[in-house]
């Protein structure tokens, strides 16, 4: 097992990082805001995808939920679904696209049971992709709320699940 995938089944250490790192980049914010938000975007895009791609095989969504999902990255279901499983899941934990990968959701699912803070966030629904954001830096769409606002079309329902019916 290498070291990235040792780490995304131990992401109590990863989502310690990431509140380290949005914690910096919160405190920073002046000083970025005084340089301007749009000349640093390559910057930190370049510096998403150098250290993200190789630990979460990060495809630079643009709005990083990641700390909500197990720290497992959701743009790799090759449904790119943001909420999960499909109720497509193989019985033995695969993929019903792709049954030589395992179903990233049924993963964010476990590894969320082994976070300190965010585990229950993985309850949370969330838009679809907006692709508008791909190729962006997600830390700076964080800082100037760009990955707040909901794609065009979407609607979010609340559900009240004292009323949702099992049908057994
Ligand atoms: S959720 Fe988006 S930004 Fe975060 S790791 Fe996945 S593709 Fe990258």
């Amino acid at each position: 097992m290498g070291v990235a995938r040792w780490l995304r089944d131990h992401p109590a250490l990863l989502e310690r990082a990431y509140d380290l790192t949005a914690g910096a980049i919160r405190r920073l914010e002046p000083v970025l805001r005084g340089i301007g938000l749009e000349r640093l975007e390559r910057l930190f895009a370049w510096g998403e995808r150098v250290t993200k791609k190789p630990l979460f095989d990060c495809r630079m969504c643009g709005k990083c939920v990641l700390h909500g999902t197990g720290m497992t990255c959701p743009m790799t279901c090759p449904k790119n679904l943001r909420n999960g499983p499909c109720g497509g899941v193989r019985q033995n934990g695969k993929c019903e696209v792709d049954p030589t990968m395992d179903c990233i959701w049924a993963l964010g699912w476990i590894r969320s049971g082994r976070m300190d803070t965010y585990g229950s966030k993985i309850l949370n629904i969330h838009p679809p992709v907006d692709r508008r954001l791909e190729g962006t830096s997600a830390w700076l769409n964080m800082l100037d709320g760009t990955d707040e606002k909901e794609p065009p079309h979407w609607h979010r329902e609340v559900i009240e699940l004292d009323k949702i019916m099992v049908i057994e």
